[in-house]
């Protein structure tokens, strides 16, 4: 620190998160701020007694008024030599996923669980994708562009970098949304990747996030792998795919001889990409069957006509954004959850899942108990699952963990 940095001065005895390197500073913790930072300048974060604690970038509209980035004082996080190193890191840890020429489709970046808040970087083939969710990250949006460019082009062939940060996560930061081409050519309107050596078309323009749930790779290879094993030692299981989107379950579902699909979405666009998706695998859209509607009322119609299935995939989207809609939705949760047991036949698998970082795992599961408690059914738990190997958790940042689930036998 000198004369001219720019010091957040923390409250009397609020410094104990950050010395525990968790990356937030929320603004109830902060007494004063000396100088005047702009939006995502680089701050030092000082305790009451005036020590150094960490360096990060100021947000002064955001509850999170500081993201932190270094907590030595002499790692200056500035100027394109530390970023590269910060973003190589990154990208070093896929490394293994990068070598795979059986997925093309993975994240690079994940924002504060990689050391860059606030970033997030997936790659689509050779399309790269970046949201940029907060002002540090805005204000250096163009220099980690280069950089991206530099060390991704460098391990694989690299024609665009597309921007998808309309996400309304920026207005609390006090940014516009925006989405564009920022470097290289358009991408495509539909680009093929390989996941698991499965074909997906992604729209990185309008698909969901920054096109396809990158997340729940590794959870459709076990999905995958059980549906295989029962479809040949038991019978080829009938298959409800509820919050379908592309039809990722469905298409892993179907490879490995499910005998057919039900998909549940209230999207068009998505159910006729999943349809494409099939196809794209050779494999036959005649046993799939696309009911466009709202999975809470279309799951009881079915129940109603009498239909029953052998594996239900639960995957809702958020229903809890924060603590305060954690209430609401565990009735939202229950409620998906009941209907499914309630349409499994003797023997069926539940794969329930919720991407809600504020329902813990612990209280999901409790949920589950819950709705199968309601139901008279007996439900034995046989797996575990979270985000896939690509969204790593920085046990500093246990906020990073948002995906869990729970693959489920329902016996009688
Ligand atoms: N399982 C998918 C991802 C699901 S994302 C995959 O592996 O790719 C959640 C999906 O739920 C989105 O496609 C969204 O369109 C859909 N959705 C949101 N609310 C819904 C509702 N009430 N009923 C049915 N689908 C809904």
């Amino acid at each position: 620190m000198n004369r001219d940095t720019l010091r957040v001065v923390l409250r009397r005895g609020r410094s104990k998160a950050v010395r525990r390197r968790h990356p937030w500073v929320f603004s109830g913790s902060v007494d004063r701020v000396e100088g005047t930072p702009g939006m995502g300048d680089l701050v030092a974060v000082v305790s009451d007694r005036g020590e150094f604690l960490a360096w990060g970038h100021y947000s002064p509209h955001s509850q999170i008024r500081v993201r932190l980035v270094s907590w030595h004082e002499d790692v200056v996080p500035e100027g394109a030599d530390f970023w590269r190193q910060r973003l190589a890191g990154a990208i070093d840890l896929r490394q293994e996923l990068m070598a795979r020429s059986s997925t093309t489709a993975y994240r690079l970046v994940y924002a504060e669980s990689d050391g860059v808040p606030g970033l997030i970087a997936d790659l689509y083939g050779s399309t790269l994708v970046v949201q940029c969710l907060t002002a540090g990250v805005a204000a250096r949006r163009d220099l980690y562009v280069e950089l991206l460019w530099e060390l991704v082009g460098a391990r694989t062939e690299l024609t665009s970098l597309y921007e998808r940060s309309d996400v309304d996560v920026r207005q609390r930061e006090g940014l516009a949304e925006t989405s564009g081409l920022l470097k290289g050519d358009e991408p495509p309107s539909h680009i093929i990747v390989r996941e698991h050596g499965l074909s997906f078309h992604v729209d990185v323009r309008h698909g969901h996030k920054t096109g396809f749930y990158l997340d729940q790779r590794d959870n459709r290879e076990r999905f995958r792998d059980l549906i295989a094993r029962r479809a040949e030692l038991v019978a080829p299981p009938d298959f409800l795919n509820v919050f379908a989107y592309t039809g990722g379950f469905a298409v892993y579902g179907l490879a490995a001889g499910a005998a057919s699909v039900t998909n549940v979405d209230t999207s068009d666009e998505a159910l006729a990409v999943g349809h494409e998706n099939l196809r794209l695998n050779n494999l036959p859209p005649a046993i799939s069957e696309d009911i466009n509607g709202d999975a809470f009322q279309v799951l009881r119609n079915l129940r109603q006509a009498g239909r029953r299935f052998d594996v239900i995939v639960l995957d809702p989207p958020k229903f809890a954004f924060t603590s305060r809609d954690v209430r609401q939705a565990s009735r939202g949760y229950k409620d998906i959850n009941m209907q499914a047991m309630h349409l499994l036949k003797p023997g069926g698998l539940l794969f329930t899942y919720s991407c809600s970082g504020a329902t813990s795992e612990d209280l999901f599961q409790k949920i589950i108990f819950g709705a199968a408690l309601d139901t008279g059914r007996d439900v034995q738990m046989i797996g575990r699952m979270m985000q896939a190997t690509d969204h790593p958790v920085a046990l500093t940042f246990p906020e990073g963990a948002y995906l869990k689930g729970l693959i489920c036998r329902v016996s009688l």
